[in-house]
């Protein structure tokens, strides 16, 4: 069902970033991701009424930082990287012109991606309050006239909120179901966008590539729970996170798993994809489930490691895990 509310309270204002990052340009690439949108967008119209999206996908990766990921659907998601290490995603909607950015830390790079394809900003969904994911919120909703979508439970926290939402909710964008999953752990307001259709998810700071959020306003249970809900969706999902902080993580994560054929593996494709600048994004749950060392609390290489009884429970093994992990 789908819920719609409107925040009525005065928001903080939060400063718009200058900041200017790193993108690339390889409007070629864009292009063909765009003419391949139009050409299924066709196929479609004549061929079913409904919306059927193949789980064949496919992604081209482009000079420094950057990725497009094209579906074989009518969304496109493309990755933008913002501040240092954020990343924000452009999803684009071939067939109607929709268009949404998850987590603009900053207006610019937006700004800069929305120019090239010269297309207009619909919505802006948030994952989280802090700064590094909202901080271009104010400056794109008041150029383009976008909504800011948000968790119900941070309404007062997020700048420019228009529509919240909360647990289980479904809300649609552009004819793709999209489900609010609450992430608690990091933030007390937490939430993930999972878009079924397209077999991806949206984590913000819950869950990472081979880590999970600090628990800046949450405990191990809650994040625990989190992570569980997101390992309930299917293997092949693939994981859209915040940062790119992979690289550092996998070192920590080799260092309280160092047995882990997978994880070896793992780190040194990252390893070799940061040394060429390219990113590590999206990972997808099968990756992580064998990988991060917090997908992973019943390893028992782990708790050896890290000297975790028997007996404790996932959320204790967790608890334990984050707190290496900050004093990595
Ligand atoms: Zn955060």
């Amino acid at each position: 069902m789908q819920m719609l509310s409107r925040a009525s309270s005065a928001m903080a204002t939060f400063p718009p970033s200058r900041v200017r990052s790193g993108f690339c340009m390889w409007p070629n690439a864009r292009q063909l991701c765009f003419r391949k949108g139009i050409l299924y967008g066709f196929m479609r119209l004549f061929s079913t009424p409904l919306k059927t999206l193949r789980v064949a996908s496919r992604s081209i990766r482009v000079g420094r930082f950057c990725s497009v990921a094209s579906m074989s659907s009518s969304l496109q998601i493309e990755l933008i990287p913002c501040l240092r290490d954020n990343y924000a995603y452009l999803l684009h909607d071939v067939n109607t012109g929709t268009v949404g950015v998850v987590d603009p830390s900053e207006a610019v790079p937006i700004i800069d991606a929305l120019s090239r394809k010269n297309i207009n900003l619909t919505y802006i969904l948030n994952t989280h309050h802090h700064y590094d994911h909202t901080g271009g919120n104010e400056e794109l909703k008041a150029r383009y006239g976008a909504k800011v979508i948000g968790s119900g439970i941070d309404k007062e926290r997020i700048p420019g909120i228009d529509i919240y939402l909360n647990d289980g909710d479904k809300w649609m964008f552009a004819g793709h179901e999209v489900h609010v999953m609450d992430t608690p752990g990091h933030t007390r307001g937490h939430i993930s966008f999972y878009f079924p259709g397209s077999k991806a998810i949206f984590t913000g700071d819950t869950l990472f590539s081979l880590s999970c959020g600090k628990l800046f306003e949450g405990t191990p249970e809650q994040m625990q729970s989190s992570l569980t809900k997101i390992m309930s969706l299917p293997d092949e999902t693939s994981i859209y996170c915040g940062h790119e902080y992979t690289l550092s993580n996998s070192k920590f994560a080799l260092s309280i798993e160092p047995g882990n054929k997978e994880l070896q593996s793992y780190a040194a494709h990252v390893a070799s994809l940061r040394s060429k600048g390219m990113p590590t994004i999206p990972t997808t749950l099968k990756t992580e489930k064998a990988t991060n060392p917090f997908l992973r609390t019943s390893s028992a290489e782990i708790r050896r490691v890290l000297k975790i009884a028997d007996t404790a429970d996932d959320a204790e093994a967790l608890g334990v895990i984050r707190q290496a992990k900050d004093n990595f």
